[in-house]
C-alpha cells in the first residue's frame, strides 16, 4: 500500500488511473486546478485538491500532511496543433510547471515519480515501429515539452542519485473509456480523432474532417497506434510495482504495437455506433507525424504488462457508450 499524490487526477487518465489504484489497495491524493478536469472524475475514496503543480508550497505541505512517497504526475496540456499555434502555454505548464514540481518533490524526499510522457517525443520516426533506444526528435512543441521533462528528470534525478526513481512512460494514442461506464474523456473542445468521431456520431457536431488524406501510408491518412485508457491505467501500477520492488530510473513505451488509419478509425466509429455522420477531407493538420507505432517489448518483459483491450472495436465502442451519456 502506498500513498501517491496523482497530479491531474481530474483529467480523463489520470482519474482513469486514480480509479485502478485505489482499487489496488493504495491511497490517493489528486492535486488538479480543474481546467480541463472534473471534480466528479475523482474517485470519492481519494483526497482532493484545487491548486496548480508549480505552488511548491502546496506540493510540499501535501506531501508532507500524507506521507507522499510516490508521485504521478499526469497534470499538463496535451492538443499537438494549439501547442504549435501556442508554444509558450506549453512551456509554460507542461516545462517549467513540471520542473517545479519535480524539483519540490525530490527536496521533499519522494522516492518514485512516474511521468505521462508522449509518443510525440519520436517526431517522424524512420522505422515501422519505435522503440526506447530510438532518438527522439520531436517535431512540435508538445512533444518538446513532454522530452524537456524527460530530460528534467533524468538530470534531477541523477543528482539524487539513489534518493529518486522516475518512469517516463511514453503513451501513444488514449482514447476508450472504462468498461464500468462511469469513468470517461469529457474534455471540452476535444481535439483527439476518436472523442471528435464519438461526437460526430452522437449529433453533437456536425460530421468531422480527415486531416491530411496524402500521406505515405496504406490510405494516406495518419497512422496511430490507440490503446485503451483502462490497459494504460494498468500500466501504472505495474509502473510503481516495478519501482517499489527497486526498479531504476527508466524510460517505457506505452502502445499495443500495431497502428490504424485515421480512415479505419472513423470507419469503425461508424460501425459501433451505426451512425453515418458526414467526413470532410481537408488538408493536413501542422505537426502531424505520419504514422506512431510503439515496439512495445519492453513493458512486456520489464513490467509484465498484459494488454486486456487491444481491439480497435472495443476502444470505440466504449469511447462511443461514454459520448452517448455525457451532457
Ligand atoms: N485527426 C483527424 N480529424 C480530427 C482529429 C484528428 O483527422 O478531427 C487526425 C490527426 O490529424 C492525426 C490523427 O487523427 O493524424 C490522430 O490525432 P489526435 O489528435 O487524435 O492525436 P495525436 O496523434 O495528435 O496525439
Amino acid at each position: 500500500m502506498l500513498n501517491i499524490l496523482v497530479t491531474g487526477g481530474a483529467g480523463y487518465i489520470g482519474s482513469h488511473t486514480s480509479l485502478r489504484l485505489l482499487e489496488a489497495g493504495n491511497n490517493i491524493v489528486v492535486l488538479d486546478n480543474l481546467y480541463s478536469g472534473y471534480r466528479w472524475a475523482v474517485p470519492k475514496e481519494a483526497v482532493f485538491y484545487e491548486g496548480d503543480i508549480h505552488n511548491r508550497a502546496l506540493v510540499a505541505d501535501i506531501i508532507n500532511k500524507h506521507d507522499i512517497t510516490a508521485v504521478v504526475h499526469f497534470a499538463g496540456y496535451i492538443v499537438v496543433p494549439e501547442s504549435v499555434s501556442n508554444p509558450s502555454k506549453y512551456y509554460q505548464n507542461n516545462v517549467i510547471s513540471s520542473f517545479e514540481l519535480i524539483d519540490i518533490c525530490i527536496q521533499q524526499g519522494v522516492k518514485h515519480f512516474v511521468f505521462s510522457s508522449s509518443a510525440a517525443v519520436y517526431g517522424i520516426p524512420s522505422t515501422t515501429t519505435v522503440d526506447e533506444t530510438v532518438e527522439p526528435n520531436p517535431i512540435n512543441p508538445y512533444g518538446r515539452s513532454k522530452l524537456i521533462t524527460e530530460w528534467t528528470l533524468q538530470d534531477l534525478g541523477f543528482a539524487a542519485g539513489d534518493e529518486f526513481e522516475f518512469v517516463a512512460l511514453r503513451y501513444f494514442n488514449v482514447a476508450g473509456a472504462y468498461n464500468g461506464g462511469m469513468l470517461g474523456q469529457a474534455t471540452p473542445e476535444a481535439t483527439h480523432l476518436i472523442k471528435v468521431a464519438c461526437e460526430a456520431a452522437c449529433g453533437k457536431r456536425d460530421g468531422m474532417a480527415i486531416f491530411g488524406t496524402d500521406y505515405d501510408t496504406s490510405d494516406g491518412t495518419c497512422v496511430r497506434d490507440y490503446i485503451h485508457v483502462e490497459d494504460l491505467a494498468e500500466a501504472h501500477l505495474d509502473t510503481l510495482d516495478y519501482l517499489s520492488e527497486g526498479g531504476q530510473s527508466t524510460i517505457v513505451n506505452c502502445g499495443y504495437g500495431r497502428g490504424f488509419s485515421v480512415k479505419e478509425v472513423v470507419k469503425t466509429v461508424k460501425e459501433v455506433s451505426g451512425s453515418d455522420f458526414s467526413v470532410s477531407m481537408e488538408t493536413r493538420r501542422p505537426g502531424d507525424p505520419p504514422q506512431l507505432i510503439a515496439d512495445n517489448s519492453k513493458i512486456k518483459k520489464v513490467f509484465n504488462w498484459q494488454a486486456r483491450f487491444d481491439d480497435l472495436e472495443t476502444i470505440c465502442r466504449t469511447a462511443y457508450e461514454w459520448e452517448k451519456n455525457l451532457t
